[in-house]
Order: structure tokens, then C-alpha cells, then sequence
């Protein structure tokens, strides 16, 4: 059995982390008895360099023909400034929209080795810290009516609009449910229902979703309130699902509680298997190129795309293992080496997961 994975090296540190990331997923591959055919393509500031543009529609085609896409990431100091629909970052829109992919997933999980890292206090963290954030992708305020009147006058203003529609909640909420099964059993929907009528709305189409899941608890929490309480007592939340302006806002907040941003996976799912693989990482212009750079969001990106996408979750907690197993030895990469432990590079922290698969 053999999966067809687009991959989209990317800019800055993108080709560096993405070829770790395979090389894990080759010897998960071997060892379980699947393969991969991987299609390289383009996008982002390599994209635009070699073809003018951000996204290539041969990119598009080829990741829509696939099972899965792993994406490194995109843009860097030489394509700032470009026009809006031309930098390397609307590459990313383009292929999200593109895939229609709606729901974009962010785990927030605390390593027992790498618990220093964490801005929380050790009683805070107790055991462990496990969230998995549901954000909305393709709706809300980000893509709602917006402009300005009156410009010039004094009385010049501007709006956006947000706007959900009963389908647009309803498939993520079944996604967060669904996944919720597979978990610990606990969905939190984070809305602003008290002001918003589209909160109002999100939280009758949660409830509604809800009944087709008896088994799975569900609670509700406004933002404010929520955004508190991921500092207060982050242990409370299993799974949270929320729009698309919140979820960005918690999503960097649930991920900054482990410490840091090397560390951390996403995929971006829509209706069918096909998904998008990336770590949530930018291309890190500074030390692109040098053999500096955190592999392990990307690593842990491709065990979300093994679960997500291609049905393999032994596969993927093989992954998660070895990636444990690593940081419990003392290995870090130079971002999270202030938890102490001895410092390895990019190719090294690569090399040692693979080994840790191969030996598990
Ligand atoms: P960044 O995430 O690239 O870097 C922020 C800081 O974190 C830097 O100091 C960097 O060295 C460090 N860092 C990031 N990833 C690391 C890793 N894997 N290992 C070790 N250290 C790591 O964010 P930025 O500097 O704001 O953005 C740089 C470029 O990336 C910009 O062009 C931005 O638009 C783009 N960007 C792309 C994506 C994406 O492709 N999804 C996301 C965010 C930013």
C-alpha cells in the first residue's frame, strides 16, 4: 500500500524540517508495511520566484489528486512588500480554500521533559496538559463583509462582519464531537452568546450537533472567559471548538503554555480524508539554513496527518513515542535546550527519532 503525499518544502527552514519529517515517516512506513509517493511542488516565495506566483495551479491539482499534504512554511524578508494577493502567506489561503478545508486543529500537549519550558507554574500543569483546539477556518469575521464609509470625513468609520451559516457550524462541531469520542469525551464550545447573534446561532447548532453524540459532554464558555481560564486551570479542557477570529486568538495562546513554538503540529481538515500537515511555525528567516531549527512540529505534524488523513493512529502514536522517548533522553534542538539537556541540530534531532522508530 502506497499513500500519495503532496509536499510543499516551502521557504527559510521549510525544506530542513520537511525532510526530517519524511525521513521519520519512511521508517514508521517500513516498519508497519505501508510506503509513500511523494510530489514535490511549489509555494510560497520558491513559488513565486520560479513562477510568479504564490500558488501554481499545478500545485493545486496535484495536492487535490492526493491523500495527504505536508507543507515546511512560507515567506521570508525577500517577498515582503509585495502586493496582497502575491505575498508567499496567500499561498496558504489560496490551498486552504482550495482544499476547502474549514477546520484547522491545534494540539497543545505539555512534554513531562519539557515542562521547565512552560511559562505556567508546575502546580498548574500538574500531570499533563492535553488540548486539542478546533478552529473554524473558512468563515466568520476573517471572511465576512467589510469597508469603510465616510472616508475623509470626519466621520469616516469601518466594519467587518461576522456571519456563521447553520451548515458552517454544524460540520465542525461534528468534527470536534467525533474527534472527541477518540479522546477523553469532553467538548468546550467557546462563543461570546451573552453580546453576538452569530454566538447566539454557534451555540444553538453546537447543542443541536450535540444530541447525535450522547456519550460526549459538552460545555460552553464565553471568550473572555475562556481565555482566562487556559492560564488558570488549562487541565479543565479536552477539546475546544470555536470560531474562526477566537480560535486564533486561544489556539497561540493554548500553544504557548508548552513553551515553545518548535514543538507544535496543525492539520487542516475538511469534509473528506485530505488534509494539510504543517507546523504552526513561520519559515524562521534567522536561522534558516544553519541546521538549527526544531524539527519535531513537523514530525508531529506528519503523526496528525498518519491519525487524521490516512487511518494509521498506531502509526502515528509510534510517532509520538519516539519523539517522547527522545526529549526523555536529554536531546534538544537549540529553541528548547533552556529546559535543559544536550543540544543536537536539525538533522541530528531527525536522525535520533528515526533510530527511536526503528528500535521501538
Ligand atoms: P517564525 O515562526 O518564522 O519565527 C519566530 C521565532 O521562532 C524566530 O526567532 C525563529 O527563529 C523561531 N522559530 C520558529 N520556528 C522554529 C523552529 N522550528 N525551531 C527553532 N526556532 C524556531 O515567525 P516570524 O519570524 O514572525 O515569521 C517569519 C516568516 O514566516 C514571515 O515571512 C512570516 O510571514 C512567515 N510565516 C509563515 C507561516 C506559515 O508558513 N504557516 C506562519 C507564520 C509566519
Amino acid at each position: 500500500m502506497k499513500y500519495k503525499i503532496t509536499v510543499l518544502k516551502g521557504d527559510g527552514i521549510g525544506p530542513e524540517v520537511v525532510d526530517q519529517a519524511i525521513a521519520v515517516l519512511n521508517a514508521v512506513g517500513e516498519k508497519n508495511g505501508f510506503g509513500f509517493d511523494y510530489h514535490e511542488e511549489l509555494m510560497g516565495g520558491c513559488a513565486i520566484d520560479a513562477c510568479g506566483e504564490p500558488l501554481p495551479q499545478a500545485t493545486l491539482q496535484m495536492a487535490k489528486s492526493s491523500d495527504a499534504v505536508l507543507l515546511g512554511a512560507v515567506g521570508g524578508p525577500k517577498w515582503e512588500g509585495l502586493p496582497g494577493g502575491k505575498t508567499p502567506e496567500s499561498g496558504l489561503l489560496g490551498i486552504r480554500a482550495g482544499l476547502e478545508l474549514y477546520a484547522n486543529l491545534r494540539p497543545a500537549v505539555i512534554y513531562q521533559a519539557l515542562r521547565d519550558a512552560s511559562p505556567l507554574k508546575s502546580e498548574i500543569i500538574g500531570d499533563n496538559i492535553d488540548i486539542l483546539v478546533f478552529r473554524e477556518l473558512t468563515g466568520g469575521i476573517y471572511f465576512g463583509e467589510r469597508g469603510r464609509t465616510g472616508a475623509g470625513t470626519a466621520g469616516e468609520a469601518a466594519y467587518d462582519t461576522e456571519r456563521y451559516s447553520v451548515g458552517e457550524v454544524e460540520r465542525i462541531a461534528r468534527l470536534a464531537f467525533e474527534a472527541a469520542g477518540r479522546r477523553s469525551g469532553l467538548v468546550t464550545s467557546v462563543d461570546k452568546a451573552n453580546v453576538l447573534e452569530s454566538s447566539k446561532l454557534w451555540r444553538e447548532v453546537v447543542i443541536k450537533v450535540s444530541k447525535e453524540y450522547p456519550d460526549i459532554r459538552l460545555n460552553h464558555m464565553y471568550v473572555d472567559n475562556a481565555a482566562m481560564q487556559l492560564i488558570r486551570n488549562p487541565r479543565q479542557f479536552d477539546i475546544i471548538v470555536t470560531s474562526n477570529l477566537f480560535g486564533d486568538i486561544l489556539s497561540d495562546e493554548a500553544s504557548m503554555i508548552t513553551g515553545s513554538i518548535g514543538m507544535l503540529p496543525s492539520a487542516s481538515l475538511g469534509s473528506g480524508t485530505l488534509g494539510l500537515y504543517e507546523p504552526i511555525h513561520g519559515s524562521a528567516p534567522d536561522i534558516a539554513g544553519q541546521d538549527k531549527a526544531n524539527p519535531i512540529a513537523t514530525i508531529l505534524s506528519t503523526a496528525m496527518m498518519l491519525r487524521y488523513s490516512l487511518g494509521q493512529a498506531a502509526s502515528a502514536e509510534l510517532i509520538e513515542n519516539a519523539v517522547k522517548r527522545v526529549l526523555e533522553k536529554g536531546f534538544r534542538t537549540g529553541d528548547i535546550v533552556s529546559a535543559g539537556g544536550q543540544a543536537v541540530g536539525t538533522r541530528e534531532m531527525g536522525r535520533l527519532i528515526v533510530e527511536e522508530v526503528k528500535n521501538s
